[in-house]
């Protein structure tokens, strides 16, 4: 009864902007010259992404207060974590995804990309995912009263030759469709008769670039298909199937402890993956990475293209870390504070610096998290975990109703929005961002996992099928909603009981 009264209590409510999109659409207005503008008479959160940090604050902003628009090119969240997973059939790729209306029915949710964000005059330009059959892709502008920028991330190439053209990347759902696909493929390739050796040895080298948790657990887990599935329908080819692990530092899975690194290591050789570590991939083509190994400096000395060993491949999997998206380099540039904190890196490497508060330093009324925000004096980790407490510290934050100011490495309180809050009120906005790290967790195929949890100068390592059970028990309770849950366990038990499915489509 609550919620039913909640929901409609607030139906009238429902945002003007999405009436006033609605007259857009039909009357077709947004001129190639001039973009529409949309204009609320609530406060405006405009909440750029829809991933980890703006998926949880959209779950707790008040839009009984607020207007509150998300402007993502993906009207999904993705549970990140389960994409290798996904990959190989061992979960359903609609299991991981939950659509932003869904998420929170009041929020306006506009697909589009912001392409410029004009921080002076809190104007956001942004463009629509789609195009007309002209070819135009309509445009609007939303003037804000506040900013969240959570745009995470893009995939690093680090300007390796061929990565973009030929390797698969594990960011998007759609990555994980196409890698699914291909690892079909390449398994149908190898099992055409009169296939020649080398051809067929090519079709099943499944080459996995970077030794982070995302590459070692989309290692494991393709190796549990290997084994349990595909061993089954094609015990003729098993010989020929090899999956390299490449990681240009001397171990994987450096964030973890060293015996935790070895622990996987040791599953690794015990399952039949292949570790290199020392080695850096110089260029790719269709069918060939080109590797080199430590010492790297004929590498940095620029003399990439020659020399060099090849490694032929069947499929390419390229998780090497993050790089600044282009609307995060363009804000940091424009902003003489976020220049001086910048000073020196590599524009690629851009991250919005913000204060303890996470308000963007040197920008009025602007807020950035997750992946692509670095707060100042103590770097977080880009991880789910930190953009998520951090969506949610936000939320309440402006939910209290305090105007954010200008954000400053000075360690000024935000301004309150209104006069004559409780005292509470005052005393929470008195405490800054806090990161409660939950630990770190890895699988590494055949039902095991490594753990590794930190609660203050104490640690506590956990590794095996104990810490799978841990694994699988934290990314259950870790599901945004109960429909994901349910679809998740019942992905595991199908999986267990009639395998994977093989049907590339
Ligand atoms: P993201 O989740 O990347 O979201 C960014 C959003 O911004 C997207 O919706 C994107 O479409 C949108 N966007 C992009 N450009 C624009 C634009 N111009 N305008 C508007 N919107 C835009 N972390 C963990 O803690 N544990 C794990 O086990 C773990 N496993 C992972 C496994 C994989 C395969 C990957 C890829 C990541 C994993 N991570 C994990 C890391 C975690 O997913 C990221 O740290 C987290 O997604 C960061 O959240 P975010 O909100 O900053 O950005």
């Amino acid at each position: 009864l609550l919620i039913a009264r909640r929901t409609l209590r607030k139906l009238p409510r429902r945002s003007r902007i999405r009436a006033q999109l609605r007259r857009m659409g039909n009357k077709g207005k947004g001129s190639d010259d001039a973009p529409v503008a949309l204009k609320c008479d609530k406060p405006i959160i405009l909440v750029l992404g829809s991933g980890w940090g703006a998926h949880s604050l959209i779950k707790v902003i008040d839009t009984d207060k607020f207007e509150a628009i998300c402007v993502s090119p993906r009207n999904h969240f993705i549970f990140t974590p389960m994409l290798p997973s996904s990959a190989v059939g061992t979960v359903e790729f609609r299991s991981l995804l939950e659509p932003i209306r869904i998420s929170n029915p009041f929020v306006t949710y506009i697909e589009a990309e912001c392409e410029v964000l004009d921080v002076k005059r809190k104007l956001a330009l942004c463009s629509s995912t789609f195009a007309y059959e002209n070819g135009r892709r309509p445009q609007f502008e939303v003037a804000y009263d506040a900013v969240v920028i959570a745009i995470g991330e893009q995939t690093a190439t680090f300007g390796v030759p061929g990565v973009m053209e030929h390797c698969y990347f594990l960011k998007e759902i759609s990555d994980a469709v196409g890698l699914r696909r291909r690892i079909g493929q390449c398994f149908e390739l190898a099992a055409l008769p009169g296939t020649p050796e080398e051809d067929r040895k090519r079709a099943l080298r499944f080459i996995v670039v970077g030794g982070g948790p995302t590459g070692v657990e989309f290692a494991g887990t393709l190796r549990d298909f290997v084994r349990g599935d595909l061993a089954r329908k094609y015990p003729e080819l098993m010989g020929d199937v090899e999956v390299v692990l490449l990681q240009s530092a001397q171990s994987i899975l450096t964030q973890f402890s060293a015996g935790l690194q070895q622990r996987a290591l040791d599953t690794f050789r015990k399952t039949g993956v292949s570790v290199r570590t020392g080695v850096r991939v110089v260029a790719i083509t269709q069918d060939q990475a080109r590797l080199y190994y430590r010492p790297f400096s004929q590498h940095l000395q620029g003399v990439v293209l020659e020399g060099g060993e090849r490694l032929d491949y069947g499929v390419c999997v390229w998780s090497t870390g993050n790089a600044a998206r282009p609307l995060v380099q363009a804000v940091a540039g424009a902003v003489p504070v976020q220049r001086e904190a910048l000073a020196g890196r590599n524009p690629a490497a851009a991250k919005l610096t913000v204060d303890p508060f996470l308000r963007i330093a040197g920008v009025r009324d602007a807020i950035a998290l997750g992946d692509c925000s670095r707060l100042s004096g103590a770097p977080l980790p880009a991880t789910a975990q930190v953009a998520g407490q951090q969506g949610a510290y936000v939320a309440r934050m402006i939910n209290k109703g305090y105007r954010l100011g200008t954000g400053g490495l000075d360690k000024a309180f935000p301004a309150r929005w209104k006069e004559g809050s409780a005292s509470e009120e005052v005393e929470y906005f008195e405490k800054p961002f806090a990161f409660l790290s939950l630990g770190l967790m890895a699988y590494v195929g055949s039902d095991q996992a490594i753990t590794q949890l930190e609660a203050g100068k104490a640690s506590f390592s956990l590794a095996g099928y104990l810490s799978f059970l841990l694994w699988r028990s934290v990314y259950i309770t870790k599901q945004v909603s109960t429909r994901n849950r349910i679809l998740i366990l019942f992905d595991w038990v199908k999986t267990r009981v009639f395998g994977r499915d093989l049907s590339i489509y």
